[in-house]
């Protein structure tokens, strides 16, 4: 195998697959390495096997980070339009389901996947598997792969490793001693997009339970996060959309050992007036000899009735028009407000993204290239960025990888231009 590259990628999976595509399409020879014996396989597992790619409702509000409008000078070069465009010419039809998440047509994350690699075969993009790189520095002014499978050389390195989610998919952080070889400073790491553990033990009673709620995150008692949408109960905790979208305020919170919990509204589209007025009219107007418990039929899930009555001092035995206005003020509050510290998160390998990475400061936001090393381009999740649920994380490496590829591949054109000119320039000289 050739030995010398425009362009190497390290990763195979989402941003490294369109770094190398970008790359390619640019003109450059292109070599992907990756450590696993295949590629992309977090792209299969992302939304529940049906990949959620993109979203039609872009913008800073959706990306996290020490600076979210790094996001920007991407997502204007390749964005929502550019991704669907590229993935229409691809074969791949985008559908768009509930508030916008983009799937492909064929509802099979493989999809997406097959037609990335089907391109990189087009465009001659070279991908190594199983290669464990050693090291990655400079030799004679070319990056230097070392790997198990000899060394490579290249005028431009892309960093596309990923964070440290989800492990067995092959991002298990082993990329960051790249990054910090090369001088670059990583922010704080986090998981993101993960269950949370509850201290409270009436989880046990209500595991399994799915609700509508709104959750609130606050962080020694201020408000850090809120979200709503379908609540999952579980014997540790908290999982779902909402609890996902809270996590990485809540990852970093306990990380700085500060207190956090989650308060729970699951009267969600009720002010507190009309909450009130539910429950007083459940039990003092429909609760003619029903007990309190039979009062709550049909509002929630039964454990769950149970657990409301129980935190609100109320016995689920006791007749339902012989509870006092106070008792049941105290229960329609309780139902808005179910409070729970949160003790930890379930890890990064539950996580399905890494909060934080090398810090953008030290990053060309239109390119993805290195500040501090001319010629060394990032993209992807290895970076301080992390999307919200809902198809920002692909779109994420989908616009960071098209951004580092063109622009690899630029600075490569350029290298070799120079060397060109060099020639030209010796020549010019040996003639005067
Ligand atoms: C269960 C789950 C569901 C998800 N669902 C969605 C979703 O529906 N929508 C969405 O937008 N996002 C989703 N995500 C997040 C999304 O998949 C990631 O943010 C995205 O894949 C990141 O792309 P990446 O290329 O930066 O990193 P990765 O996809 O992690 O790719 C990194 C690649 O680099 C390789 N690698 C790592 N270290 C080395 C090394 N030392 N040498 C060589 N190769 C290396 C890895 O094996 C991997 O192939 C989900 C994640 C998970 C875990």
């Amino acid at each position: 195998m050739k030995q010398r590259f425009d362009v190497i990628v390290a990763g195979a999976g989402a941003s490294g697959l369109m770094a190398g595509i970008q790359a390619a399409r640019h003109g450059a020879a292109v070599l992907i390495l990756e450590h696993m014996d295949r590629a992309g396989k977090k792209i299969l597992a992302t939304g529940n096997g049906k990949c959620n790619f993109t979203n039609e409702k872009q913008g800073i509000a959706y990306y996290r980070g020490k600076n979210p409008a790094f996001v920007l000078p991407a997502l204007e070069q390749f964005g929502l339009e550019e991704t669907l465009d590229f993935f229409r010419e691809l074969g791949v039809r985008p559908v768009s389901r509930r508030d916008g998440y983009y799937y492909p047509a064929s509802g099979q994350a493989s999809s997406v996947l097959e037609v990335l690699l089907m391109e990189c075969r087009r465009q001659k993009v070279s991908i190594l598997y199983e290669v464990g790189i050693r090291s990655i520095g400079k030799e004679n002014g070319s990056f230097c792969f070392d790997t198990k499978q000899g060394k490579f050389y290249s005028r431009t390195c892309v960093i596309a490793t990923g964070g440290k989610a989800a492990k067995k998919t092959g991002s298990d952080g082993s990329g960051i001693p790249y990054v910090m070889g090369f001088g670059h400073k990583l922010t704080e790491l986090a998981p993101a997009l993960v269950q949370l553990q509850g201290k409270q033990s009436f989880f046990k009673t209500i595991a399994g339970i799915r609700a509508e709620c709104c959750l609130t995150l606050y962080i020694e008692h201020e408000k850090a996060a809120k979200d709503w949408g379908e609540l999952q109960l579980t014997d540790f905790g908290v999982s779902g959309i909402p609890a996902f979208q809270v996590s990485r305020y809540a990852a970093y919170g306990l990380l700085e050992g500060k207190n956090v919990r989650v308060s729970m509204n699951f009267l969600p589209g009720f002010s507190r007036e009309q909450a009130k007025e539910l429950i007083q009219k459940q039990f003092l107007v429909y609760g003619e000899g029903k007990t309190a418990e039979e009062a709550m039929i049909g509002l929630f899930p039964r454990k769950l009735n149970l657990v409301f009555l129980k935190e609100s001092g109320i016995w689920p035995e006791k007749q339902a028009q012989s509870c006092r206005k106070k008792e049941l003020e105290g229960l329609s509050y309780l139902i808005q407000h179910l409070e729970s510290e949160i003790t930890g998160t379930k890890g990064f390998d539950h996580g399905q993204v890494t909060a934080g990475g090398v810090d953008t400061d030290e990053i060309c936001p239109d390119t993805m290239e290195s500040k501090l090393v001319p010629g060394l381009f990032f993209a992807g999740e290895v970076m301080d960025i992390d999307g919200m649920c809902g198809g920002y994380n692909l779109q994420w490496a989908w616009s960071s990888g098209a951004a580092a590829g063109k622009g690899a591949a630029d600075f490569a054109a350029m290298c070799t231009g120079m060397k060109h000119s060099d020639g030209l320039q010796q020549k010019k000289r040996g003639r005067t």
